[in-house]
């Protein structure tokens, strides 16, 4: 029963209705990183006819007229599990909200997602937005109408009160209010079952959750459980009669195991992880999405005089330095581990910068890149569609020059990226 709701959910972010490529190209690889088996392969051709991968081979016969280009090292497009398009932080970001309308949210998402993609990233899983602008930005994408990676969102958040993703957190009492579970706040079983209905009629892939307090919310903790048992259990089943995966963000330890004993499908930042739920995580296998970049970037932001607002402050520089160390016990503990960085914390387009620190974190290059397209792909479960350069697989291709391999810095510097067929740059 799951897998066919999940079939039906996947055709709907995976769908592509844009005028396809047109005719044949080929890629002339010097290298192509084969991340299945984890090898490089020499001197490798790529025949993509309209959206997927029709050959890979030495040399494939592809028609002589077809677009032919060549790359240095060649590589499946790369899939950051988490980000946030339609924000991006600053000095005065959290005055947006009371200025931006959904038409200012949705447009600024669409300037992050070009930028994203841009940077070689051609899947992105959104992990909260606002006014379910990523669902619109999401089809305007698919559709053609505009410039970005494949989107598979979650739309709005769902929190508790007065909970991480609350959106009226800190506000003065008359602006407050009571949002619920259309806003994405629930604070009852029957609550949680309907928020998750109801971003299903949004027309979300994804449900996230905030299981503990976060970082950048104007709340005092940043790691306390937010979720009661029941509560969870009611999103979940629900998430699941729908299709719908859950992500969970959690900093600290018990709301962490709460959301991994109830069956979300990902821990995000995961920052007390204690090793008792690193064993749950690997018997449940539930996936890990560490965010070492918006660690860094909260921790650096935490020393800038006036930069976060003070109630935030002490947690960026608690929580901030603590994910990459995280990050490292849980590698070597055998926690699968799949890439994203929270960008809109950080600024979009330097996804690539988490390679470097998962490897500073002790994850050799070829597992920071699979962490990044074989694993992503799993935990989208699009494994079959996406992730690898293989025939029948969407044509889904970025390039640099050197070898990744050596040097996983060059994955900021992507020289050629093609998503579903066409180039998007590097011709
Ligand atoms: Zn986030």
């Amino acid at each position: 029963m799951i897998s066919r709701f999940k079939t039906s959910l996947l055709a709907c972010a995976l769908l592509s209705t844009a005028p396809g490529a047109g005719a044949d190209t080929v890629l002339d690889c010097q290298h192509l990183l084969d991340v299945e088996r984890g090898r490089m392969l020499e001197a490798r051709q790529i025949w993509i006819k309209g959206n997927r991968i029709e050959a890979v081979a030495s040399e494939v016969e592809a028609p002589a007229d077809a677009e032919r280009i060549s790359l240095d090292t060649c590589l499946p497009g790369l899939m950051d599990m988490h980000v946030h398009l339609n924000s991006q932080s600053s000095r005065n970001a959290y005055i947006k909200r009371f200025q931006n309308n959904a038409a200012d949210w949705a447009l600024t998402g669409a300037h992050y997602a070009a930028i994203t993609l841009d940077a070689g990233f051609t899947t992105v899983r959104n992990l909260g937005d606002a006014a379910n602008v990523t669902v619109a930005l999401r089809n305007a994408i698919n559709n053609g109408i505009a410039t970005g990676p494949r989107i598979f969102t979650a739309a709005k958040t769902i929190a508790t009160t007065g909970g991480h993703g609350d959106p009226t957190n800190g506000y003065r009492d008359d602006l407050m209010g009571d949002p619920g579970p259309a806003q994405g706040v629930v604070n009852s079983p029957e609550d949680a079952s309907k928020a998750v209905r109801q971003r299903y009629k949004d027309g979300a892939d994804w449900i996230k959750i905030t299981a503990t307090g976060g970082v950048m919310s104007l709340a005092k903790n940043g790691q306390n459980p937010q979720f009661r048992m029941a509560e969870l259990d009611a999103l979940i089943a629900t998430a699941t009669d729908y299709g719908l995966d859950v992500a969970a963000h959690a900093h600290g330890a018990e709301g962490m195991k709460r959301a991994v004993l109830a069956g979300v499908r990902s821990i995000e930042h995961g920052t007390y992880m204690t090793e008792e739920i690193m064993d749950l995580m690997k018997d449940r296998g539930t996936y890990y999405v560490p965010t070492i970049s918006a660690g860094k970037f909260v921790a650096e932001k935490s020393r800038e005089e006036g930069y976060l607002p003070e109630v935030v402050r002490p947690k960026a520089a608690a929580v901030g330095p603590q994910i990459q160390e995280t990050f490292s016990r849980a590698y070597k503990a055998g926690v699968t581990i799949a890439f994203g960085t929270d960008m809109g914390v950080g600024p979009h387009g330097e996804n690539a910068r988490e390679f470097e620190y998962m490897v500073e974190g002790g994850m050799p290059p070829l597992e920071a890149i699979r962490s990044a397209t074989v694993t992503a792909a799993q935990l989208l479960r699009v494994e079959d569609e996406l992730g690898s350069i293989a025939p029948g697989k969407l044509a889904d291709i970025i390039a640099v020059n050197g070898d990744p391999l050596d040097d996983v810095s060059l994955l900021s510097d992507v020289r050629f990226v093609m998503k579903d067929g066409r180039v998007h740059r590097g011709r």
